[in-house]
Protein backbone atom coordinates (compact mmCIF):
# COMPACT_ATOMS: atom_id res chain seq x y z
CA UNK A 1 0.00 0.00 0.00
CA UNK A 2 0.98 3.68 -0.94
CA UNK A 3 2.06 5.44 2.54
CA UNK A 4 -0.09 8.40 2.33
CA UNK A 5 -0.21 12.16 3.77
CA UNK A 6 0.89 15.52 5.75
CA UNK A 7 3.76 16.86 5.90
CA UNK A 8 4.50 19.62 9.21
CA UNK A 9 6.30 22.46 8.78
CA UNK A 10 7.89 21.53 11.97
CA UNK A 11 7.20 19.09 14.78
CA UNK A 12 4.15 20.46 17.00
CA UNK A 13 5.41 22.44 19.64
CA UNK A 14 4.16 20.98 23.41
CA UNK A 15 0.80 23.54 23.55
CA UNK A 16 2.80 24.77 27.25
CA UNK A 17 4.82 26.60 25.31
CA UNK A 18 2.06 28.16 22.71
CA UNK A 19 1.15 30.72 24.80
CA UNK A 20 4.43 32.55 24.56
CA UNK A 21 4.11 32.11 20.66
CA UNK A 22 0.59 33.04 20.31
CA UNK A 23 0.89 36.82 18.64
CA UNK A 24 3.17 34.57 15.80
CA UNK A 25 0.92 31.59 15.79
CA UNK A 26 -1.00 32.79 13.18
CA UNK A 27 2.32 33.61 11.12
CA UNK A 28 3.66 30.35 11.70
CA UNK A 29 1.62 27.32 11.81
CA UNK A 30 2.28 24.23 13.35
CA UNK A 31 0.59 22.29 11.32
CA UNK A 32 0.47 22.80 7.49
CA UNK A 33 -3.43 22.43 6.87
CA UNK A 34 -3.48 20.26 3.84
CA UNK A 35 -5.51 16.95 2.65
CA UNK A 36 -3.71 13.92 3.84
CA UNK A 37 -3.08 12.46 0.57
CA UNK A 38 0.30 12.88 -0.20
CA UNK A 39 3.39 10.32 0.59
CA UNK A 40 5.20 10.62 4.17
CA UNK A 41 4.45 11.14 7.47
CA UNK A 42 3.62 13.52 10.49
CA UNK A 43 5.56 14.80 12.82
CA UNK A 44 4.50 14.82 16.11
CA UNK A 45 5.83 15.77 19.64
CA UNK A 46 6.23 11.93 19.92
CA UNK A 47 8.19 11.34 17.07
CA UNK A 48 7.55 10.80 13.27
CA UNK A 49 4.57 9.13 12.86
CA UNK A 50 3.48 7.58 8.78
CA UNK A 51 0.16 7.93 7.43
CA UNK A 52 -1.18 4.45 6.85
CA UNK A 53 -3.44 5.70 4.43
CA UNK A 54 -6.84 7.90 3.37
CA UNK A 55 -9.35 7.31 6.32
CA UNK A 56 -12.24 8.02 4.80
CA UNK A 57 -11.94 8.03 0.95
CA UNK A 58 -14.40 9.45 -1.65
CA UNK A 59 -14.12 6.33 -4.31
CA UNK A 60 -15.91 4.15 -2.14
CA UNK A 61 -19.43 5.49 -2.50
CA UNK A 62 -19.79 7.12 0.33
CA UNK A 63 -23.80 8.48 0.28
CA UNK A 64 -25.01 5.21 -1.80
CA UNK A 65 -27.68 4.17 1.48
CA UNK A 66 -29.26 7.67 0.53
CA UNK A 67 -32.33 7.73 -1.35
CA UNK A 68 -33.25 9.06 -4.63
CA UNK A 69 -35.60 11.86 -2.84
CA UNK A 70 -32.75 12.51 -0.17
CA UNK A 71 -30.28 12.52 -2.88
CA UNK A 72 -32.20 15.35 -4.99
CA UNK A 73 -32.98 17.50 -1.48
CA UNK A 74 -29.13 17.42 -0.74
CA UNK A 75 -28.37 18.45 -3.79
CA UNK A 76 -30.98 21.91 -3.69
CA UNK A 77 -29.99 22.31 -0.47
CA UNK A 78 -26.18 22.44 -1.03
CA UNK A 79 -26.51 24.39 -4.05
CA UNK A 80 -28.86 26.89 -1.95
CA UNK A 81 -25.86 26.64 0.41
CA UNK A 82 -22.58 26.96 -1.89
CA UNK A 83 -23.90 30.54 -3.19
CA UNK A 84 -23.78 32.96 -0.65
CA UNK A 85 -26.14 35.13 -2.33
CA UNK A 86 -28.99 32.45 -2.29
CA UNK A 87 -28.21 31.90 1.38
CA UNK A 88 -29.11 35.05 2.51
CA UNK A 89 -31.73 35.94 -0.22
CA UNK A 90 -33.68 32.63 1.08
CA UNK A 91 -32.68 33.71 4.66
CA UNK A 92 -34.16 36.95 5.00
CA UNK A 93 -37.21 35.21 3.72
CA UNK A 94 -37.76 32.45 5.51
CA UNK A 95 -37.01 35.20 8.89
CA UNK A 96 -39.93 37.33 7.79
CA UNK A 97 -42.24 34.64 7.67
CA UNK A 98 -41.50 33.16 10.16
CA UNK A 99 -44.05 34.74 12.75
CA UNK A 100 -46.78 33.79 10.32
CA UNK A 101 -46.05 30.22 9.40
CA UNK A 102 -48.95 28.56 11.23
CA UNK A 103 -51.44 31.04 9.31
CA UNK A 104 -53.66 28.65 6.76
CA UNK A 105 -53.29 31.69 3.82
CA UNK A 106 -49.20 30.35 4.25
CA UNK A 107 -49.40 26.96 4.44
CA UNK A 108 -47.64 26.28 0.91
CA UNK A 109 -44.85 28.45 2.27
CA UNK A 110 -44.61 26.25 5.30
CA UNK A 111 -44.45 22.86 3.28
CA UNK A 112 -42.16 24.40 1.01
CA UNK A 113 -39.67 24.83 3.88
CA UNK A 114 -40.65 21.77 5.46
CA UNK A 115 -39.85 19.40 2.54
CA UNK A 116 -36.65 21.05 1.80
CA UNK A 117 -34.80 22.81 4.88
CA UNK A 118 -36.72 21.37 7.47
CA UNK A 119 -36.44 17.79 6.69
CA UNK A 120 -32.94 18.28 5.27
CA UNK A 121 -31.46 19.96 8.80
CA UNK A 122 -33.90 18.64 11.36
CA UNK A 123 -35.65 15.72 13.03
CA UNK A 124 -39.19 16.69 13.08
CA UNK A 125 -41.40 17.31 15.73
CA UNK A 126 -43.71 14.82 16.82
CA UNK A 127 -42.13 11.11 18.40
CA UNK A 128 -43.13 9.49 15.11
CA UNK A 129 -41.46 11.98 12.91
CA UNK A 130 -38.46 11.92 15.18
CA UNK A 131 -38.32 8.02 15.30
CA UNK A 132 -38.37 7.66 11.54
CA UNK A 133 -35.75 9.98 10.63
CA UNK A 134 -33.09 8.58 14.01
CA UNK A 135 -33.93 5.31 12.17
CA UNK A 136 -33.03 5.70 9.07
CA UNK A 137 -30.08 7.66 10.33
CA UNK A 138 -28.95 4.19 12.09
CA UNK A 139 -29.63 2.37 8.84
CA UNK A 140 -26.98 4.00 7.26
CA UNK A 141 -24.78 3.20 10.21
CA UNK A 142 -25.40 6.44 12.45
CA UNK A 143 -24.12 5.48 15.81
CA UNK A 144 -26.70 7.36 17.50
CA UNK A 145 -27.64 11.25 17.65
CA UNK A 146 -27.43 14.18 19.11
CA UNK A 147 -31.02 16.08 19.75
CA UNK A 148 -31.22 19.47 20.64
CA UNK A 149 -34.86 21.10 21.25
CA UNK A 150 -34.82 23.79 19.21
CA UNK A 151 -37.01 26.11 21.01
CA UNK A 152 -34.75 28.70 22.63
CA UNK A 153 -35.20 31.35 24.95
CA UNK A 154 -32.73 34.21 23.61
CA UNK A 155 -31.36 37.21 25.56
CA UNK A 156 -33.45 39.75 24.03
CA UNK A 157 -37.05 37.56 24.97
CA UNK A 158 -36.15 36.89 28.88
CA UNK A 159 -37.59 39.18 31.32
CA UNK A 160 -37.66 39.39 35.19
CA UNK A 161 -41.27 38.25 34.31
CA UNK A 162 -40.66 35.30 32.59
CA UNK A 163 -38.18 33.97 34.79
CA UNK A 164 -39.81 30.80 36.29
CA UNK A 165 -41.49 29.66 33.38
CA UNK A 166 -38.40 29.91 31.56
CA UNK A 167 -36.72 27.21 33.60
CA UNK A 168 -39.89 25.24 33.69
CA UNK A 169 -39.52 25.14 29.70
CA UNK A 170 -35.98 24.82 29.39
CA UNK A 171 -36.27 21.32 31.42
CA UNK A 172 -39.58 20.41 29.61
CA UNK A 173 -37.57 20.50 26.35
CA UNK A 174 -34.40 18.45 28.31
CA UNK A 175 -37.01 15.64 29.00
CA UNK A 176 -38.65 15.66 25.83
CA UNK A 177 -34.96 15.53 24.18
CA UNK A 178 -34.53 12.58 26.64
CA UNK A 179 -38.27 11.27 25.66
CA UNK A 180 -36.71 10.38 21.91
CA UNK A 181 -33.40 9.31 23.09
CA UNK A 182 -32.24 5.87 22.98
CA UNK A 183 -29.92 4.33 25.54
CA UNK A 184 -26.25 4.85 23.83
CA UNK A 185 -27.90 9.01 22.27
CA UNK A 186 -26.78 12.42 23.51
CA UNK A 187 -29.23 15.85 23.81
CA UNK A 188 -27.26 18.62 23.67
CA UNK A 189 -28.22 21.42 25.92
CA UNK A 190 -27.48 25.09 26.23
CA UNK A 191 -27.31 26.90 29.90
CA UNK A 192 -28.25 29.80 28.72
CA UNK A 193 -31.55 28.85 27.44
CA UNK A 194 -33.08 28.46 30.91
CA UNK A 195 -33.91 32.05 30.45
CA UNK A 196 -33.08 35.54 32.42
CA UNK A 197 -31.93 33.67 35.62
CA UNK A 198 -29.60 31.80 33.62
CA UNK A 199 -28.15 34.60 31.52
CA UNK A 200 -27.78 36.91 34.44
CA UNK A 201 -26.18 34.27 36.83
CA UNK A 202 -23.42 32.92 33.65
CA UNK A 203 -22.68 36.63 32.48
CA UNK A 204 -20.91 36.69 36.03
CA UNK A 205 -17.91 35.13 35.48
CA UNK A 206 -17.07 32.16 37.81
CA UNK A 207 -20.76 32.27 39.46
CA UNK A 208 -21.67 29.24 40.98
CA UNK A 209 -24.77 27.24 40.03
CA UNK A 210 -26.16 27.42 43.26
CA UNK A 211 -26.33 30.67 44.06
CA UNK A 212 -30.33 30.04 42.02
CA UNK A 213 -32.02 27.13 43.95
CA UNK A 214 -34.23 26.41 41.14
CA UNK A 215 -32.04 26.38 38.08
CA UNK A 216 -29.84 24.11 40.25
CA UNK A 217 -32.79 21.73 40.74
CA UNK A 218 -33.73 21.87 36.89
CA UNK A 219 -30.36 20.77 35.77
CA UNK A 220 -29.65 17.79 38.34
CA UNK A 221 -33.44 17.05 37.25
CA UNK A 222 -31.67 16.47 33.60
CA UNK A 223 -28.77 14.90 34.78
CA UNK A 224 -30.45 12.48 36.81
CA UNK A 225 -33.47 11.48 34.20
CA UNK A 226 -30.53 11.05 31.70
CA UNK A 227 -28.53 9.30 33.34
CA UNK A 228 -31.78 6.84 34.33
CA UNK A 229 -32.03 6.01 30.73
CA UNK A 230 -28.61 5.92 29.40
CA UNK A 231 -28.86 9.19 27.45
CA UNK A 232 -25.87 11.13 27.40
CA UNK A 233 -25.44 14.91 27.70
CA UNK A 234 -23.41 17.68 25.80
CA UNK A 235 -23.07 21.14 27.02
CA UNK A 236 -23.06 23.36 24.03
CA UNK A 237 -20.44 26.16 23.97
CA UNK A 238 -21.83 29.95 24.49
CA UNK A 239 -20.20 33.24 23.31
CA UNK A 240 -17.24 33.84 25.56
CA UNK A 241 -18.70 36.52 28.04
CA UNK A 242 -20.51 33.18 29.39
CA UNK A 243 -18.52 30.56 28.82
CA UNK A 244 -16.11 31.12 32.36
CA UNK A 245 -19.23 30.26 34.07
CA UNK A 246 -20.58 27.66 31.26
CA UNK A 247 -17.17 26.00 32.27
CA UNK A 248 -16.98 26.41 36.23
CA UNK A 249 -20.57 24.83 36.36
CA UNK A 250 -20.20 21.92 34.15
CA UNK A 251 -16.18 21.01 35.93
CA UNK A 252 -18.93 20.63 39.23
CA UNK A 253 -21.36 18.68 37.56
CA UNK A 254 -18.31 16.48 35.76
CA UNK A 255 -16.95 16.01 39.25
CA UNK A 256 -20.67 14.81 40.46
CA UNK A 257 -21.65 12.78 37.53
CA UNK A 258 -18.57 11.83 36.15
CA UNK A 259 -17.51 8.71 38.12
CA UNK A 260 -15.38 6.54 35.93
CA UNK A 261 -17.28 3.65 37.17
CA UNK A 262 -19.93 5.39 35.42
CA UNK A 263 -18.57 5.42 31.85
CA UNK A 264 -21.13 3.56 29.33
CA UNK A 265 -18.45 2.30 26.62
CA UNK A 266 -15.77 4.91 27.72
CA UNK A 267 -17.94 7.76 27.44
CA UNK A 268 -18.97 10.05 30.35
CA UNK A 269 -22.56 11.52 31.19
CA UNK A 270 -21.52 14.94 30.44
CA UNK A 271 -19.60 16.60 28.28
CA UNK A 272 -18.07 19.95 27.93
CA UNK A 273 -18.00 22.34 24.35
CA UNK A 274 -14.11 23.89 23.74
CA UNK A 275 -13.66 26.18 20.96
CA UNK A 276 -10.38 25.91 19.34
CA UNK A 277 -11.06 29.73 17.80
CA UNK A 278 -9.98 30.73 21.35
CA UNK A 279 -6.67 31.61 21.88
CA UNK A 280 -6.95 30.08 25.69
CA UNK A 281 -8.53 27.09 24.55
CA UNK A 282 -4.94 24.82 25.02
CA UNK A 283 -4.28 26.36 28.14
CA UNK A 284 -8.06 25.72 29.62
CA UNK A 285 -7.85 22.27 28.27
CA UNK A 286 -4.75 21.37 29.94
CA UNK A 287 -6.10 23.03 33.30
CA UNK A 288 -9.31 21.28 33.30
CA UNK A 289 -7.44 17.77 32.50
CA UNK A 290 -5.39 18.46 35.81
CA UNK A 291 -8.11 19.46 37.72
CA UNK A 292 -10.22 16.16 36.67
CA UNK A 293 -6.84 14.34 37.57
CA UNK A 294 -7.23 15.64 41.21
CA UNK A 295 -10.62 15.26 41.64
CA UNK A 296 -10.93 11.98 40.35
CA UNK A 297 -13.66 12.28 37.46
CA UNK A 298 -13.72 11.85 33.52
CA UNK A 299 -12.96 14.65 31.51
CA UNK A 300 -15.98 14.76 28.65
CA UNK A 301 -14.43 16.31 25.68
CA UNK A 302 -16.22 17.87 22.59
CA UNK A 303 -13.75 19.54 20.47
CA UNK A 304 -15.24 22.44 17.80
CA UNK A 305 -14.13 25.10 16.30
CA UNK A 306 -16.22 27.62 17.46
CA UNK A 307 -19.78 29.37 16.20
CA UNK A 308 -19.69 32.79 17.02
CA UNK A 309 -17.04 34.45 15.67
CA UNK A 310 -19.16 37.08 13.97
CA UNK A 311 -19.99 38.52 17.61
CA UNK A 312 -16.50 38.17 19.51
CA UNK A 313 -14.47 41.19 19.41
CA UNK A 314 -11.16 39.33 21.47
CA UNK A 315 -9.78 36.28 22.58
CA UNK A 316 -9.74 34.77 18.79
CA UNK A 317 -7.37 33.34 16.98
CA UNK A 318 -6.80 36.10 14.11
CA UNK A 319 -7.20 33.63 10.69
CA UNK A 320 -8.56 30.70 9.78
CA UNK A 321 -5.42 29.02 9.40
CA UNK A 322 -4.21 30.20 13.24
CA UNK A 323 -7.85 28.45 14.05
CA UNK A 324 -6.58 25.27 11.94
CA UNK A 325 -3.91 24.33 13.58
CA UNK A 326 -4.94 25.14 16.92
CA UNK A 327 -7.69 22.28 16.06
CA UNK A 328 -5.28 20.06 15.14
CA UNK A 329 -3.11 20.46 17.55
CA UNK A 330 -5.13 19.72 20.35
CA UNK A 331 -6.13 16.52 18.24
CA UNK A 332 -2.98 15.60 18.34
CA UNK A 333 -2.32 15.99 21.85
CA UNK A 334 -5.27 14.25 22.90
CA UNK A 335 -5.12 10.96 20.32
CA UNK A 336 -1.19 10.50 20.81
CA UNK A 337 -0.61 11.52 23.63
CA UNK A 338 1.87 14.25 23.89
CA UNK A 339 2.51 16.24 26.78
CA UNK A 340 -0.57 17.85 29.06
CA UNK A 341 -3.29 15.19 27.90
CA UNK A 342 -0.71 11.97 29.35
CA UNK A 343 -0.34 13.50 32.67
CA UNK A 344 -3.90 14.83 32.92
CA UNK A 345 -6.84 12.95 34.52
CA UNK A 346 -9.30 10.36 32.23
CA UNK A 347 -10.80 12.18 29.26
CA UNK A 348 -13.09 11.30 26.28
CA UNK A 349 -13.02 13.02 22.57
CA UNK A 350 -16.00 13.59 20.59
CA UNK A 351 -14.30 15.32 17.27
CA UNK A 352 -16.90 17.78 16.55
CA UNK A 353 -16.61 19.09 12.86
CA UNK A 354 -17.20 19.14 9.15
CA UNK A 355 -13.52 19.59 8.11
CA UNK A 356 -12.33 17.05 6.08
CA UNK A 357 -8.68 18.09 7.15
CA UNK A 358 -9.01 17.31 10.79
CA UNK A 359 -11.20 14.36 10.20
CA UNK A 360 -8.63 12.65 8.19
CA UNK A 361 -5.80 14.02 10.46
CA UNK A 362 -7.45 12.40 13.73
CA UNK A 363 -8.39 9.05 11.55
CA UNK A 364 -4.94 8.97 10.91
CA UNK A 365 -3.70 9.25 14.38
CA UNK A 366 -5.99 7.07 15.60
CA UNK A 367 -4.75 4.42 12.96
CA UNK A 368 -1.48 4.74 13.90
CA UNK A 369 -1.93 4.15 17.85
CA UNK A 370 -4.05 1.39 17.00
CA UNK A 371 -1.01 -0.16 14.60
CA UNK A 372 1.22 0.02 17.11
CA UNK A 373 3.27 2.72 15.51
CA UNK A 374 2.07 5.42 17.96
CA UNK A 375 1.34 5.23 21.55
CA UNK A 376 -2.20 5.45 22.35
CA UNK A 377 -2.96 7.95 25.98
CA UNK A 378 -3.87 5.27 28.33
CA UNK A 379 -6.15 8.47 30.16
CA UNK A 380 -8.09 8.69 26.62
CA UNK A 381 -11.00 6.37 27.56
CA UNK A 382 -13.32 6.86 23.76
CA UNK A 383 -12.91 8.68 20.80
CA UNK A 384 -15.91 9.42 18.35
CA UNK A 385 -16.44 12.09 15.86
CA UNK A 386 -19.67 13.93 15.01
CA UNK A 387 -21.15 16.34 12.18
CA UNK A 388 -24.54 18.24 12.01
CA UNK A 389 -27.56 16.27 10.66
CA UNK A 390 -27.57 17.42 6.87
CA UNK A 391 -23.62 18.23 6.65
CA UNK A 392 -20.68 17.01 5.46
CA UNK A 393 -22.97 13.70 5.08
CA UNK A 394 -20.30 11.75 2.91
CA UNK A 395 -17.72 12.62 5.65
CA UNK A 396 -20.12 10.84 8.19
CA UNK A 397 -20.46 8.16 5.87
CA UNK A 398 -17.14 7.83 4.80
CA UNK A 399 -15.96 7.23 8.73
CA UNK A 400 -18.22 4.37 8.70
CA UNK A 401 -17.57 2.90 5.27
CA UNK A 402 -13.92 3.21 5.93
CA UNK A 403 -14.47 1.56 9.70
CA UNK A 404 -16.75 -1.34 8.33
CA UNK A 405 -13.65 -2.25 5.41
CA UNK A 406 -11.15 -2.26 8.15
CA UNK A 407 -13.34 -4.39 9.91
CA UNK A 408 -12.23 -2.92 13.04
CA UNK A 409 -14.96 -3.74 16.22
CA UNK A 410 -12.96 -0.09 17.88
CA UNK A 411 -13.27 2.17 15.03
CA UNK A 412 -14.63 5.60 16.73
CA UNK A 413 -18.53 5.73 16.21
CA UNK A 414 -20.02 8.61 14.01
CA UNK A 415 -22.83 10.34 15.31
CA UNK A 416 -24.94 13.09 14.02
CA UNK A 417 -26.47 16.46 15.57
CA UNK A 418 -30.00 17.19 15.16
CA UNK A 419 -32.28 20.20 16.34
CA UNK A 420 -36.12 18.83 16.91
CA UNK A 421 -39.17 21.27 17.12
CA UNK A 422 -41.46 22.34 15.03
CA UNK A 423 -41.31 24.21 11.98
CA UNK A 424 -41.05 27.48 13.95
CA UNK A 425 -39.34 26.38 16.29
CA UNK A 426 -36.45 25.15 14.30
CA UNK A 427 -36.48 28.72 12.18
CA UNK A 428 -33.46 30.24 14.43
CA UNK A 429 -31.22 26.80 14.67
CA UNK A 430 -31.97 26.48 10.51
CA UNK A 431 -30.91 30.13 10.29
CA UNK A 432 -27.71 29.80 11.94
CA UNK A 433 -26.74 26.65 9.67
CA UNK A 434 -27.87 28.80 6.87
CA UNK A 435 -25.15 31.85 8.73
CA UNK A 436 -22.86 29.23 8.68
CA UNK A 437 -22.73 27.85 5.10
CA UNK A 438 -22.24 31.28 3.71
CA UNK A 439 -19.29 31.17 5.63
CA UNK A 440 -18.26 27.86 4.44
CA UNK A 441 -19.51 28.07 1.27
CA UNK A 442 -16.52 26.08 -0.62
CA UNK A 443 -17.50 23.18 2.13
CA UNK A 444 -20.99 23.18 1.28
CA UNK A 445 -19.51 22.63 -2.41
CA UNK A 446 -17.68 19.85 -1.47
CA UNK A 447 -20.59 18.46 -0.38
CA UNK A 448 -22.57 19.13 -3.15
CA UNK A 449 -19.90 17.41 -5.24
CA UNK A 450 -20.05 14.72 -3.39
CA UNK A 451 -23.80 14.29 -3.88
CA UNK A 452 -23.48 14.78 -7.63
CA UNK A 453 -21.25 11.87 -8.06
CA UNK A 454 -23.52 9.56 -6.10
CA UNK A 455 -26.05 10.49 -8.88
CA UNK A 456 -24.29 10.41 -11.63
CA UNK A 457 -22.95 6.90 -10.57
CA UNK A 458 -26.48 6.06 -10.51
CA UNK A 459 -27.80 7.32 -13.80
CA UNK A 460 -24.49 5.70 -15.24
CA UNK A 461 -24.84 2.48 -13.84
CA UNK A 462 -28.76 2.95 -14.73
C1 LIG B 1 -21.62 18.18 16.29
C2 LIG B 1 -21.30 19.65 16.38
C3 LIG B 1 -21.56 20.34 17.55
C4 LIG B 1 -21.24 21.71 17.64
N1 LIG B 1 -21.44 22.38 18.83
C5 LIG B 1 -21.00 23.66 18.96
C6 LIG B 1 -21.05 24.33 20.22
O1 LIG B 1 -21.50 23.79 21.23
N2 LIG B 1 -20.60 25.61 20.29
C7 LIG B 1 -20.04 26.24 19.20
O2 LIG B 1 -19.58 27.39 19.34
N3 LIG B 1 -20.01 25.63 17.99
C8 LIG B 1 -20.47 24.37 17.85
N4 LIG B 1 -20.41 23.75 16.63
C9 LIG B 1 -20.08 24.53 15.42
C10 LIG B 1 -18.58 24.62 15.23
O3 LIG B 1 -18.01 25.42 16.24
C11 LIG B 1 -18.20 25.27 13.87
O4 LIG B 1 -18.78 26.55 13.78
C12 LIG B 1 -18.65 24.49 12.67
O5 LIG B 1 -18.59 23.11 12.88
C13 LIG B 1 -17.73 24.84 11.47
O6 LIG B 1 -16.40 24.49 11.76
P1 LIG B 1 -15.72 23.15 11.19
O7 LIG B 1 -14.73 22.65 12.17
O8 LIG B 1 -16.82 22.21 10.85
O9 LIG B 1 -14.96 23.49 9.87
P2 LIG B 1 -14.46 24.72 9.05
O10 LIG B 1 -15.55 25.10 8.11
O11 LIG B 1 -13.16 24.34 8.47
O12 LIG B 1 -14.20 25.91 10.04
C14 LIG B 1 -15.02 27.03 10.15
C15 LIG B 1 -14.68 27.62 11.49
O13 LIG B 1 -13.33 28.13 11.48
C16 LIG B 1 -13.26 29.28 12.31
N5 LIG B 1 -12.86 30.44 11.51
C17 LIG B 1 -13.30 30.76 10.26
N6 LIG B 1 -12.71 31.90 9.83
C18 LIG B 1 -11.89 32.31 10.84
C19 LIG B 1 -11.03 33.43 11.00
N7 LIG B 1 -10.87 34.36 10.06
N8 LIG B 1 -10.35 33.56 12.17
C20 LIG B 1 -10.46 32.63 13.15
N9 LIG B 1 -11.27 31.53 13.05
C21 LIG B 1 -11.99 31.38 11.91
C22 LIG B 1 -14.64 29.49 12.91
O14 LIG B 1 -14.68 28.81 14.15
C23 LIG B 1 -15.55 28.80 11.90
O15 LIG B 1 -16.78 28.36 12.47
C24 LIG B 1 -20.70 22.39 16.52
C25 LIG B 1 -20.43 21.67 15.34
C26 LIG B 1 -20.70 20.32 15.26
C27 LIG B 1 -20.38 19.58 13.99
Amino acid sequence: MRARVIRLRRPIAPLVHRRAASTAFGRHPELEHKPIHEDTEINTEAGKIPVLRSPCPLDIRPLDKFSNAELLRGLLMHSVSASPPLTTTASAVIMGLEKHLEKPSLSVVKTLIDSTFYNHYCLGDTAEQISRTIDGLRQKGIAGVILSYAKEVTPAEATESTEFNDIQTWVKGNMRGIGHARPGDYIALKLSGAGISALRLLKRPDSKLNEHQELERAVHETCNAARNKGVRILIDAEQQSLQSSVDSWVMELMAKYNKPSEMRDGTPLLSNTYQAYRIVCPDLLKEHLKIAKERGFVLGIKLVRGAYRSTEPYGIWGTKEATDNCYDGILNHLLCGDSYAKEGGLYSVMIATHNRQSVELAQNMIQVTRSGLGTRPANLTSVTFAQLQGMADELSMGLIKAAAKDGSQDAPKVYKYAAFGTTRECIKYLMRRAQENVDASARSKENRDAVLQEIKHRVIRD
